[in-house]
């Protein structure tokens, strides 16, 4: 991960089974995520210093890194793609990724979208 713009900071939210694989590495919840303050019930990545409690410090001029790789959130794994509530359809984020027009293709790929449309339904219950 080379850009990380999208970690400072996070807002991401997490599947249930993100917190399964955040608990396996052994860091307690309390410690790197927060209760949403969107939706009951759900958490989030936590910001330390206005940055995702996961991404490690660059060295001056280096890569930054997410020390959850590879078992990153979901939300993570399909930024910049996200959907949009009110617009009701997916969308690439443009607010965070300087990059966004590498991955336009995302949001016109029907299999992408349903798939993170899928986890919102099933798995998180916010659409
Ligand atoms: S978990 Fe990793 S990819 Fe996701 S916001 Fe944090 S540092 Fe970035």
């Amino acid at each position: 991960m080379a850009c990380a713009a999208c970690c400072m900071p996070t807002e991401m939210l997490l599947t249930p089974n993100d917190l399964t694989r955040i608990a396996a590495r052994g860091v307690p919840l309390d410690a790197c995520t927060i209760p949403s303050p969107q939706y009951p019930g759900l958490r989030v990545l936590k910001n330390v210093k206005g940055r995702c409690y996961f991404l490690k410090e660059s060295r001056i001029g280096g890569p930054h890194a997410c020390s959850l790789y590879p078992d990153h959130p979901t939300g993570c794994r399909y930024f910049p793609l996200i959907y949009d509530v009110d617009k009701h359809r997916c969308i690439i984020d443009k607010r965070y990724c300087k990059h966004y027009r590498d991955f336009l293709a995302m949001a016109s790929d029907s299999t992408c979208c349903k798939a993170l449309e899928r986890v919102l339904r099933d798995e998180l219950r916010v659409i």
